[in-house]
């Protein structure tokens, strides 16, 4: 906190005592606080109309049990949650996480995060996240779709293609979604674009699933060339190795980088060769279709070493992209990095570098993309699978993309536009916060005091 102004200091101070056992939200509140409370303290209209204060309160938080019945007959409950969080640009969006971590804190993080997010995005979209203490691992299909369904029950009260309309995240999948749509289109008796990352079948978009690791690697590519740089031949550390991993390395390997390391929970994988898309498919069946562990990788490809309760900050790598979850970017794991030359982060995951590493990261000034403007790609796709199931129609591979890659280019932009320190250096942090910002406190203010 040395460095936070007096203004900074209190306005953290205010939402700590408000949110105590809230870390997380917290964590995510500093972040913004260090740039806005500076920029709200120049422009008098947000000051006056106490706009930051109002955004870190969520406009509506449900809380509801979840019973199911597990494959013994057992009588199971697990708690579901759903944070609408800012709907002044449009509906509540944001994804449902299903893992045994979900807690108020980590959803208002999240849901904090998105509304920045999604106004980066250039599109209509509100913030709001969602999700349960439910472990889909281990679980078969039948006691998943269970849950789901009793998931669904309640939350189907809440949301709508007007209202609020959530996405998949960590744990949930194309067949939670599945299993969620159905349930949502059985009670409500309506065919409607309520959920985003649906099957191509049934209302999906092309590049979906792609969309979060692709547009990472899009925003990382327009970082580069702004120092007549490119991927061609960096080495890449990437965690993670689901959905938001598999498609930063596929894109990486596409744009002649070379990723070397993949990991989980368990650990983590390095490939001194390198990962290459026949290795990433055989990722991609393992993860995705026999829902096994990454160690089972080095078994398979004799360039492989699996290191146990190890993350993949250790190598020796040009870039680095955190594609797991929150605050597995620590001090020495950055320390170590930079000691061995590594010159950019670009976050995949939400907030998974902690304040403290990013804090290193902005003195030594490597390139470094916020997780919400880098990953923003995945619920921009989502917004354009609204697009389409509103115009009841779909769009080609090459169209959906084009959209993308375009969005991730103006994102970029826009952080320039408020982050350029000088010629070299872009502060992404503090022009991700003021784009996203702006957005939605004009909006805010134009509607009212609601
Ligand atoms: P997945 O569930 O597909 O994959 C998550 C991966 O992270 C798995 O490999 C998992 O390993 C690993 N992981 C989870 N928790 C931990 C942990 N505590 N330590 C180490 N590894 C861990 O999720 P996604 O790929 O969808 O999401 C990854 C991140 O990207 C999240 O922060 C999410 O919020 C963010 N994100 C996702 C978007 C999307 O479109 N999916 C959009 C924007 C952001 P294991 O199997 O062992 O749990």
């Amino acid at each position: 906190m040395a460095e936070y102004t007096k203004e900074v200091e209190e306005f953290v101070a205010k939402i700590s005592q408000k949110n105590a056992h809230e870390k997380e939200f917290i964590q995510a509140v500093s972040e913004v606080a260090e740039t806005i409370v500076p920029y709200v303290e120049q422009h008098k209209k947000y000051k006056e109309a106490n706009i930051l204060e109002r955004m870190c309160e969520p406009e509506r938080v449900i809380i509801f049990r979840v019973p199911w019945q597990d494959k013994d007959g057992n009588i199971q409950v697990n708690r579901g949650f759903r944070v609408q969080m800012n709907s002044a640009i449009g509906p509540y969006k944001g994804g449902l996480r299903f893992h045994p971590s979900v807690n108020l804190s980590i959803l208002k993080f999240l849901a904090f995060e998105q509304v920045f997010k999604n106004s980066l995005t250039t599109l209509p979209l509100g913030g709001g996240k969602g999700g349960s203490d439910f472990d889909p691992k281990g679980k078969t299909d039948l006691e998943v779709m269970r849950f789901c369904q009793s998931f669904m029950t309640e939350l189907s009260k809440h949301i709508g293609g007007f209202t609020d309309i959530p996405a998949g995240d960590i744990g949930v999948g194309a067949r939670e979604i599945g299993y969620m749509f159905g349930q949502y289109k059985k009670i409500r008796n309506e065919f409607a674009g309520v959920l985003t990352g649906k099957g191509l079948q049934y209302g999906g978009s092309l590049i979906r699933t792609e969309a979060t690791g692709y547009g990472v690697v899009y925003f990382s590519q327009e970082v580069l060339a702004s120092k007549d740089d490119s991927l061609e031949g960096k080495v890449c550390a990437v965690s993670g190795s689901g959905n938001v991993a598999q498609y930063t390395i596929e894109k990486l390997i596409e744009l002649g980088a070379k990723p070397v390391t993949v990991s989980d929970s368990a650990g983590c994988i390095y490939d001194k060769d390198g990962i290459d898309s026949e290795k990433l498919e055989y990722i991609k069946v393992l993860k995705n279709e026999q829902r096994g562990r990454i160690s089972e990788y080095a078994d398979k490809f004799k360039s492989a070493k699996f290191h146990a309760d190890t993350t993949p900050w250790n190598f020796k790598v040009d870039l680095a992209y955190p594609c797991a979850t929150q605050n597995e970017l620590d001090v020495a794991d950055t320390k170590t990095m930079i000691g061995n030359g590594c010159k950019g982060v670009f976050e995949g995951a939400n907030m998974p570098t902690t304040l403290e590493a990013y804090h290193i990261i902005k003195k030594e000034k490597l390139m470094f993309s916020p997780g919400k403007a880098s990953n923003a790609g995945g619920v921009a796709t989502s917004g354009l699978e609204m697009s389409q199931n509103a115009q009841r129609l779909y769009w080609t591979r090459e169209e959906v993309d084009y959209r993308l890659k375009m969005i991730m280019k103006s994102i970029h932009s826009n952080c320039m536009e408020y982050g350029q320190v000088d010629k070299n250096y872009t502060d992404y942090v503090k022009g991700a916060n003021i784009a996203g910002f702006v957005k939605v406190a004009d909006a805010m203010i134009a509607q009212g005091v609601v």
